[in-house]
C-alpha cells in the first residue's frame, strides 16, 4: 500500500497550487461578484493544458492520470470552485465520454478542439421532469434517413453559455441515445441563465432543442447506449466534485486558521480558545479523511478498476465534508464570515451545491446502501420503490 504521490504528481500539484494562488485567488471575489468567467483566464488555463487534462497527447491533451487530475480540481477549487466545476464538466462529463465511447472520427474531430479550448463541453441530460430520475427523459430523438431530429428542453446545463459542444441525451427508438451536438446545429438554442446561490461565475443555462437536426453519425456509440454513457459520466463527475469539495474544505480551514491567530477578543487571539481550536481540529480531521478518499478513488480509476460504488461514497462524503467544514470555519470568522467581501461566505455558498449537482446525496446514498445489502446477500423488497 503506497499513499505517496509520485514525483511527477507532486510536481503537477505544485504547479496547480501556484496557478490557483497567483492567477485565480486574487480575482476570485471579483469574478464571483461579476458572475462571469473572464475569457483571458480561460485562455491561461488552456495554455497550461488544464482543459485537456486527461485527454491523451494524441488528441492534443495533457494526458494526466486521474490522481493528477483530482489534484488539479482540488487546487483550482481552493481559489474558485466555479472554475473547478467548469473544468470538471468539460473534462469528466464530456471529453471523457467521447474518449470512452466515441468513434475515431468523433475523437479526432472533438478532442483536440476541447483540449485547446476551441470547443468547451456541456452535458445536457437533466430536464424539468428528469432530475434524480435521470433517464425519465422527454427529449425525443426521431430518425429521418441519415439524420436525427431532437426535440426537448434541457435544464441547468453547466457551461451552457460557453459551450461549443453539447452532449445531449434523448429517448430514441431503442432506448436513450447520446448525441454530440455542435452549438451551431440548427434548432439548438441556449436560453435563460439561472442565477444561483453559489458557483456564481459558472454558467447554468436552459437549452432548447426544437427540430434540432444532426447526422446520425453524431450519435455516441450505438442506439440505446446513452444510459450507460450517462451513468459512467456521472460516476466520473462524482469523483471530480468530491475533489472540488476537498479544495473548498482545505482552503476554508486555511482561512479560519489564519483568522484565529489575528483576531483578538478578551485580550487574546481567538485561536487560543479551546472551542475555536476544536472547530479547526475537527475540520482538519474531516478534510484529511476526504483527501485520502478522493485520491484513492482517483487511483482506482487509474488502475482500471470498477469505481461506481466508490464514486458514490466519495461524492456523498465530499458534499457532507465541504458543507460541514465551510459552515464551522465561517463560524470561526464570526461576523466577517457572513460578509461578501471575505472569501468564507463564497466558499460556504459554493459548498452547498455539492449535495445536489451530479446527483443528490440521497441518490448516492441509495446506491451505497444497495451495495452494502448486496454484499450481505440482502435485497430491498419490493425492488422498485
Ligand atoms: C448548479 C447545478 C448544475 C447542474 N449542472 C448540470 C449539468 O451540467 N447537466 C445536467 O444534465 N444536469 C445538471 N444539473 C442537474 C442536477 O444533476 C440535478 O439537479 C440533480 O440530478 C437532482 O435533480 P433535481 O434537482 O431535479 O432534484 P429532484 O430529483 O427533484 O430531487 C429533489 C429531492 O428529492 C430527493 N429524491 C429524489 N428521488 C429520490 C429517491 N428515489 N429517494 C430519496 N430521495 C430522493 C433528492 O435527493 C432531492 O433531495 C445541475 C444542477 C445544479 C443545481
Amino acid at each position: 500500500m503506497d499513499f505517496a504521490l509520485s514525483e511527477e504528481q507532486r510536481m503537477f500539484r505544485d504547479m496547480f497550487r501556484n496557478f490557483a494562488a497567483k492567477e485565480v485567488a486574487p480575482r476570485a471575489e471579483e469574478i464571483d461578484h461579476a458572475e462571469s468567467l473572464p475569457k483571458e483566464l480561460l485562455r491561461k488555463m488552456v495554455d497550461q493544458g488544464f482543459l485537456g487534462a486527461t485527454i491523451p497527447e494524441d488528441y492534443a491533451g495533457a494526458a494526466l492520470d486521474n490522481v493528477s487530475y483530482v489534484l488539479l480540481l482540488e487546487n483550482l477549487a481552493t481559489a474558485c470552485a466555479s472554475i473547478a466545476v467548469t473544468v470538471a464538466t468539460h473534462v469528466s462529463l464530456v471529453a471523457m465520454s467521447i474518449l470512452e465511447s466515441g468513434t475515431d472520427a468523433q475523437k479526432e474531430e472533438w478532442l483536440p478542439a476541447m483540449a485547446t479550448g476551441e470547443a468547451i463541453g456541456a452535458f445536457a441530460l437533466s430536464e424539468p421532469d428528469a432530475g434524480s430520475d435521470m433517464l425519465a427523459l422527454e427529449t425525443r430523438a426521431r430518425y429521418e434517413g441519415d439524420e436525427v431530429v431532437l426535440d426537448g428542453v434541457k435544464t441547468w446545463v453547466t457551461n451552457g453559455e460557453l459551450a461549443g459542444l453539447f452532449l445531449v441525451f434523448a429517448q430514441g427508438p431503442q432506448g436513450v441515445d447520446a448525441y454530440l451536438v455542435p452549438r451551431d446545429a440548427p434548432g439548438l438554442t441556449v436560453g435563460y441563465r439561472e442565477p444561483t446561490l453559489g458557483l456564481r461565475s459558472a454558467y447554468f443555462n436552459t437549452v432548447y432543442l426544437e427540430g434540432c437536426r444532426v447526422p446520425q453519425s453524431y450519435r455516441l456509440s450505438g442506439p440505446g447506449a446513452g444510459a450507460a454513457i450517462a451513468g459512467r459520466a456521472v460516476d466520473r463527475m462524482a469523483v471530480a466534485l468530491a475533489a472540488v469539495g476537498l479544495g473548498l474544505a482545505e482552503s476554508s480551514v486555511d482561512v479560519a486558521a489564519q483568522y484565529s491567530t489575528a483576531r483578538v477578543q478578551f485580550g487574546v487571539p481567538i485561536g487560543k480558545k479551546q472551542a475555536i481550536q476544536n472547530y479547526i481540529a475537527d475540520a482538519y480531521v474531516e478534510t484529511e479523511a476526504l483527501r485520502y478518499l478522493v485520491y484513492r478513488t482517483a487511483w482506482l480509476i487509474d488502475q482500471g478498476e470498477d469505481f461506481s460504488v466508490d464514486a458514490s461514497v466519495v461524492k456523498a462524503f465530499g458534499a457532507r465534508t465541504a458543507r460541514s467544514v465551510t459552515n464551522r470555519m465561517l463560524q470561526v470568522l464570526g461576523g466577517y464570515g457572513f460578509m461578501e467581501d471575505y472569501p468564507m461566505a463564497r466558499k460556504y455558498r459554493d459548498a452547498r451545491v455539492l449535495g445536489i449537482i451530479g446527483g443528490p446525496t440521497e441518490v448516492h446514498a441509495f446506491r451505497v446502501a444497495r451495495h452494502v445489502l448486496a454484499q450481505k446477500d440482502l435485497e430491498i423488497v419490493p425492488r422498485h420503490q
